[in-house]
């Protein structure tokens, strides 16, 4: 007998799942909407020319001039327990803008973390050793994810209305009430933009009521940002949620993540910054960090973070970037349209689908409940999350009639 008779085998995760089914069905029509990795209209996954030019000019230099690399201290040794320095300067910067008072007097800790799951993670375990009993607030829904991290972590969390299925938008008045009803202190966890797994997000008039009650609340905002530049194309439109948030002089936390906008998904690349109300505060918070990531992974992967560093310290390599991230988010906005015209050709009932083009970002949530979903699945061979959400990422102009007959089929 094992001695590990008593584990049960564990259920496949919701969302990596799907993938795992899909590249198990044999029918050429399949389609995989689960998963939230941005795909060419070919379908394929896309390395971004910049990332490209980076990562050549690392190998070719490290079999060419090795001598150059060590002189430029691009070697393989460790980094420190909070990362790239050059990195977390960059990821701070474009969070908040480079002149942002809290940047110049120094307020923000900056840790790299293993991307946007780790970041949270980290930030999640600060939570549990610094603010005992704090209750933590999530949407629902929300990123399958979040529960998972804060469970591990063991910080008690709830949740907050969101979205209002009847309308397939924001439920703002549940919002703001929930978040009222928290007690003081409570750390509320906001998703920065490009909400997931709704894609709706509150208007900026919405954001300044939010952060009114979360300041009267003393509540600590608590931001996720895994899509900056990715919903709009804008990496300073994307963090005026943030900005906005620390402009009027709040503590805040915020996970970053790399895997969307710069395509760096398996190189695991983000960070952690915590904002104070003073740089002695922000010192003594990021030596805190260090000392939950040393026990946990030590310290950072560093090909990621010299990608990052390199292409936003790099003049044309930044503008670059940019322009494919608004080549990206345009690629998915001219899907949300032709999805929605698709949708209203079809449909002969009267229904309105412009719920669809209000939302932001690789997600759409069609309000398909699990029996639908199912069906969309087993029968048209559309994988997606069981909660109605399809990544519009991974459609194609193409396919966008397909899927529209998928749906009418599921609906009805
Ligand atoms: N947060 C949200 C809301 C996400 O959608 C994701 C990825 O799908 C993440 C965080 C973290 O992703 P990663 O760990 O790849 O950075």
């Amino acid at each position: 007998a094992s001695c590990f008779e008593g584990i049960a085998m564990a259920p496949p995760d919701p969302i990596l799942g799907v993938s795992e089914a899909f590249r198990a069905d044999t029918d050429a029509k399949k389609l995989n909407l689960g998963v939230g990795a941005y795909r060419t209209e070919e379908l394929q996954p896309y390395v971004l020319d910049v990332v490209n030019k980076v990562s050549k000019l690392y190998l070719s230099n490290w079999y060419i001039a090795e001598r150059l690399m060590l002189e430029r201290s691009e070697n393989k040794e460790y980094l420190p327990i909070e990362g790239l320095a050059a990195f977390n300067k960059v990821t701070a910067e474009l969070l908040f803008g480079a002149d942002n008072p809290v940047i110049n007097q120094q307020r923000v800790a900056t840790v790299q973390g293993l991307s946007g799951t780790g970041s949270l993670r980290l930030a999640a375990a600060l939570i549990e050793r610094y603010f005992p009993g704090a209750q933590v607030m999530i949407s629902s829904p929300t990123w399958g994810n979040h529960k998972n991290i804060f469970n591990d972590a063991r910080v008690p969390w709830s949740e907050y209305r969101y979205y209002d299925p009847k309308t397939v938008g924001l439920d703002f008045e549940g919002m703001i009430s929930d978040i009222k009803a928290a007690p003081d202190g409570s750390f509320i966890v906001l998703h920065g933009c490009a909400h997931n797994p709704t894609g709706i997000d509150p208007t900026p008039e919405q954001w300044e009521k939010i952060a009114d009650v979360i300041q009267e609340k003393n509540h600590i905002p608590f931001f996720d940002v895994a899509y900056q530049g990715f919903a709009s194309g804008s990496l300073d439109e994307d963090a005026s949620s943030v900005r906005l948030f620390a402009a009027r002089g709040m503590e805040l936390l915020v996970a970053q993540s790399y895997s969307k906008n710069l395509g760096l998904y398996a190189e695991r690349i983000g960070a952690i910054n915590v904002v104070c109300s003073s740089a002695d505060a922000a010192a003594r918070v990021k030596s805190q960090l260090k000392r939950i990531a040393r026990p946990m992974y030590s310290n950072p992967p560093v090909h990621g973070a010299r990608i990052v560093a390199n292409v936003v310290g790099d003049p044309a390599l930044f503008n670059e970037w940019k322009a494919e991230m608004e080549m990206m988010a345009g690629r998915i906005k001219n899907v949300r349209q032709k999805l929605f015209d698709s949708l209203s050709a079809k449909d002969k009932s009267g229904k309105d689908w412009s719920f669809i083009l209000k939302q932001i970002g690789m997600f759409s949530f069609t309000g398909l409940n699990k029996t639908q979903s199912d069906n969309m699945t087993n029968k048209w061979h559309v994988y997606m999350t069981k909660d109605g959400r399809i990544s519009l990422a991974g459609l194609s102009l193409a396919k966008c009639e397909y899927l529209a007959d998928a749906i009418m089929d599921s609906y009805h």
